[in-house]
């Protein structure tokens, strides 16, 4: 595992499943997004649909779910797809406070959708629309 020694942004992203679990996404990540080479998740935070923030990779690790920005960044993942689905309250509630920790930790840190780095719908219109809420 890799130690990420820049951090210019915190990656939002959404499973893009509505039934995932901090589980099988890590299946997911370990046996698909890395070819096996990935011992855990690509993710550094996942945050299920009550609330539940679990850290699923150490902070300092470089991550694997940004191409390009995996070097600089922080990424967290929402269980759901809010393309289809809201995002819950209690996900909601996490997440901010998650991010008002990392902004404490990663001071001028920017807090962006997948999308706005990469070619992705990632993390889904609904969640989406919540950025301005998030910053
Ligand atoms: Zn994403």
């Amino acid at each position: 595992m890799k130690t990420r020694t820049q951090t210019n942004y915190v990656v939002i992203h959404h499973s893009g499943s509505t039934n995932s679990t901090v589980e099988s996404i890590t299946h997911w990540h370990v046996t698909h997004e890395a070819g096996n080479k990935w011992p855990t998740c690509g993710y550094h935070y996942i945050i299920d649909k009550v609330g539940n923030t679990t850290e699923t990779l150490p902070i300092n690790a470089k991550g694997i779910h940004c191409k390009g920005s995996n070097h600089n960044s922080v990424g967290v993942c929402l269980v759901g797809n809010f393309d289809v689905e809201p995002v819950s309250g209690g996900q909601l509630a996490a997440l901010k406070l998650l991010l008002s920790d990392l902004k404490e930790e990663y001071p001028g840190v920017v807090i962006v959708p997948h999308s706005y780095l990469g070619q992705t719908a990632c993390p889904g219109y609904n969640l989406l629309q919540l950025m301005g809420e998030l910053k």
